[in-house]
């Protein structure tokens, strides 16, 4: 028996209300979008549901792309039969046949969207089930916790068998809620921010700082890798690598040295926050969580933050790193972000960075020096390229170097 399709449920989008159709086309888009390599994928839409046909593209590299795709509830592996008794009779029959063990234990659970069907639910659950019992030999019924859950889902125009429900990603379909700029390190932390960023529906664009020569080429490669790791859960992203060798230079001139990492901060966030404007986002998203060092107190935060009133939103703030690192692993991004590599910060990073920075402080030493000239320098020369969510072949990594 071929199970040749593949049925995609929607999750919290299906009670959205008027904007109902914006989230399921955008997800319908998504959807299309990492699978865009599998050539041979027909989609079929309703409602509240996407059904894909597969024919003869491997479903196992299919669902392990869905998984991936925020908005998606559950999917199922399914077989279509015709809207007929004998047929739905046969077809289930055959699935179970198929892969049930002696000892088992079965249940039908039965919807029907095409009403005027001969059967009712239970009628077509006691009919089908029955058949499979007398068909078979040492399986049984448990209506609790079966091991083959079989589901009939009768629609006018075909009826689709499925035996076993993945979860999907949940959250909202990546573009549904607007833009926002993930500030990248290569730390284990920020893509890890920009994964929750996407889960609510943003769609990112990435901003990393880079200090040649005191940073390497290695250093912004993993930054490329990282940021290509998060285009599984949205599709293309757009990376903007910023030189900021000279603010950080003059930062180590003209700034205290317990004060230089809060100005580091407040400058990378200036930048941010013209490249958000420039690329029409409405927040920045960092990898900040509260106390894990010493920019990320509640006294940094508030100096750092004060040069913007922009959104600067922080989905890691209440984890532990314990936590942040498993879902680093997770999402694939972990093994990428221990890369030895140094970031800019860590480089000139004082030996003993202020806890408690004051924004008075920082004001008053920044207050000597024009910084304006840098910074516009920075946004100009930022370079950009979009990492795609297409598997990699050599051509399109020509395009970057
Ligand atoms: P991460 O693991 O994301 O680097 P971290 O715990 O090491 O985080 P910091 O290095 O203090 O913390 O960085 C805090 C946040 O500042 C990062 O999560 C990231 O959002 C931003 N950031 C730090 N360095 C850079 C950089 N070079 N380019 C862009 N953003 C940066
Ligand atoms: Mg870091």
């Amino acid at each position: 028996m071929n199970e040749d399709y593949i049925l995609i449920r929607f999750g919290e989008i299906s009670t959205k209300g008027k904007n109902r159709k914006l989230f399921v086309d955008r997800l319908k888009r998504n959807i299309k979008m990492v699978l865009r390599d599998f050539r041979n994928v027909r989609y079929e839409s309703t409602r509240d549901r996407m059904t894909l046909v597969l024919n003869g593209e491997d479903a196992e590299a299919v669902m392990a792309r869905l998984k991936n795709v925020f908005g998606i509830q559950s999917f199922s592996l399914a077989v279509k039969c015709r809207t007929d008794l004998e047929s739905i009779k046969e077809t289930a029959l055959a699935s179970v046949q198929e892969q049930y063990k002696p000892g088992d234990t079965f249940k039908v659970s039965t919807k029907r969207a095409y009403k005027q069907f001969e059967l009712n639910t239970n009628e077509v659950n006691a009919e089908i089930g029955g058949h499979i019992l007398r068909n078979t030999d040492d399986l049984t019924v448990d209506v609790h916790s079966p091991d083959i859950h079989l589901r009939i889902e009768i629609r006018e125009d075909a009826t689709y068998l499925t035996f076993r429900d993945e979860k999907g990603a949940g959250g909202l379909p990546v573009g549904s809620g607007g833009k926002a700029m993930l500030m990248i390190s290569g730390g284990i932390d920020s893509p890890v921010a920009g994964f929750y960023a996407m889960k609510r529906g943003l769609e990112i664009e990435a901003v990393h700082f880079f200090s040649p020569p005191y940073t390497s080429e290695r250093a912004k490669q993993k930054v490329i890798d990282l940021t290509k790791r998060l285009t599984a859960f949205g599709g293309d992203i757009k990376l903007h690598i910023v030189p900021f060798t000279k603010t950080q230079e003059l930062i180590q001139k003209q700034i205290p040295e317990n004060y230089s990492m809060t100005a580091t901060r407040r400058l990378m966030l200036q930048i941010a926050d013209k490249l958000r404007e420039r690329h029409n986002a409405l927040a920045v998203f960092t990898g900040e969580s509260l106390g894990q060092v010493a920019s990320q107190t509640l006294e940094s935060m508030y100096a750092i933050n004060a040069v913007t009133s922009t959104p600067v939103l922080r989905p890691l703030i209440g984890m532990d790193k314990t936590e942040i690192i498993e879902k680093a692993k997770e999402i694939d991004t972990y093994d990428i972000s221990i890369r030895p590599y140094e970031d800019c910060c860590t480089i000139f990073t004082p030996s003993a960075p202020k806890t408690r920075p004051k924004k008075e402080k920082i004001e008053h030493f920044e207050s000597y020096t024009d910084f304006e000239p840098l910074i516009n320098e920075a946004v100009e020369n930022t370079e950009t390229i979009v990492l795609s969510s297409k598997a990699e072949t050599k051509d399109q990594f020509a395009d970057f170097f």
